[in-house]
């Protein structure tokens, strides 16, 4: 009879997969997209993205989406739509304003709000820009919309009652209420609480690197937070966004020939859907373009002139990167003073390395050096 007695009750713990929060970063750059028209139209990626979408929100009812349009001059929400744009005071938490229903009374209501505002925000997005626009920059403002993404990420896990209401309720004790009511044991362990979230990056155009630096904080940002940033490429590859999927733990694909856009939807299903729990014990789809996935091309563009260095100089002091010594030995970022002359024109790294490589072949060759025996043994 004990089994009836309220203190025996024991909650149940709320084993489900956590609420995920999907921001899906779409280049929308009208440049890039010319180019794809003949293989891949604006359009035809907007539907797959849209069914990719569906998908990620029939997984789990809590799940969110989020889509930012990474545009040539700026960077703007497509869902939820802004309160600005709408005229309401709404938050954009909740979703935006309410959306008219659907006329497709078989449609799943939060479909069609996705659909609906995506659809419209694009159509004013593009009916917006002007010839002027497009000719001040041939390129996308990732930077801009990485940081929208993250802002909105650390906003909504701050405000999410959800996931530590359901942590506290199941560390309720009710045989002894007062006992653990200032445990943290329902405190949220990880920066964003139990929302787990990733950004998904759809890339059409060139790296700009211009942005170089506004880019590589938003990734250091994104790091520090714990939110991988998934990248499909689907024209030229892009750097930065290859150093931001291996910093992040993300995953880098490169869909560029007009075959793999066909399979666009099925890219996007099967190697992005999953999240990162599931995908520990999947096999990532192969990469079409050649370059595996240990091909990251970590360059950096230099702070002097933006330009992609595969060699450079580096400030001792605040690591900014140069492609030529710089004006006095003076760092054109923090002003510190750099003794440069012993180096002359060739960084110090092209030396070295040869060095190394002469040591391992006269070893190898079992001719003894003076140099050799007092050097430092190379790790076995
Ligand atoms: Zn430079
Ligand atoms: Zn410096």
């Amino acid at each position: 009879m004990n089994a009836v007695d309220a203190t025996s009750r024991s909650v149940e713990a709320d084993t489900g997969a956590p609420p995920s929060l999907l921001t899906v970063i779409l280049d929308t750059n009208p440049h890039a997209w010319n180019l794809l028209s003949p293989s891949l139209p604006l359009h035809k990626a907007l539907a797959s993205l849209l069914v990719f979408l569906n998908a990620h929100l029939a997984i789990n009812p809590a799940n969110q989406v989020a889509v930012l349009a990474s545009h040539v001059e700026r960077s703007e929400w497509l869902y939820p739509t802004p309160p600005s744009k709408s005229g309401g005071d709404t938050d954009m938490l909740d979703g935006g304003p309410v959306q008219q229903p659907s006329d497709d009374a078989n449609k799943y209501r939060p479909f069609a709000a996705v659909e609906r505002a995506i659809t419209t925000n694009l159509q004013a997005l593009l009916a917006t820009t002007t010839p002027a626009n497009l000719s001040s920059t041939p390129t996308t403002m990732t930077a801009g919309a990485l940081t929208l993404a993250l802002s909105h990420t650390s906003k909504l896990a701050a405000s999410g009652p959800t996931s530590t209401q359901s942590a506290q309720t199941t560390a309720f004790n009710y045989s002894d209420p007062n006992s653990n009511t200032s445990d943290s044991r329902g405190a949220a362990p990880s920066t964003l609480g139990s929302l787990t979230s990733r950004v998904l990056i759809l890339s059409a155009s060139p790296d700009n690197s211009a942005q170089y630096i506004p880019t590589m904080n938003a990734i250091f940002a994104a790091q520090r937070l714990g939110i991988p940033i998934d990248v499909l490429t689907l024209a030229s590859a892009s750097t930065f966004l290859q150093q931001a999927a291996d910093a992040t733990g993300g995953i880098h694909l490169a869909r560029t020939t007009p075959a793999s856009h066909a399979g666009l939807l099925q890219t996007l299903m099967l190697g992005f859907l999953p999240d990162p729990t599931a995908r520990q014990n999947l096999i990532l789809p192969a990469q079409a373009s050649g370059s595996g996935a240990g091909g990251v091309d970590f360059r950096a563009a230099c702070f002097c002139h933006r330009r992609i260095v595969d060699v450079g100089f580096v400030c001792s002091i605040c690591l900014s990167i140069f492609c030529e010594p710089v004006p006095d030995g003076t760092c054109l970022t923090c002003g510190s003073h750099l003794a440069l002359a012993s180096y002359g024109r060739k960084p110090a790294v092209v030396p070295r390395k040869k060095k190394k490589r002469k040591r391992a072949t006269t070893e190898a060759n079992g001719v003894e050096t003076p140099g050799s025996a007092g050097g430092t043994p190379a790790p076995a």
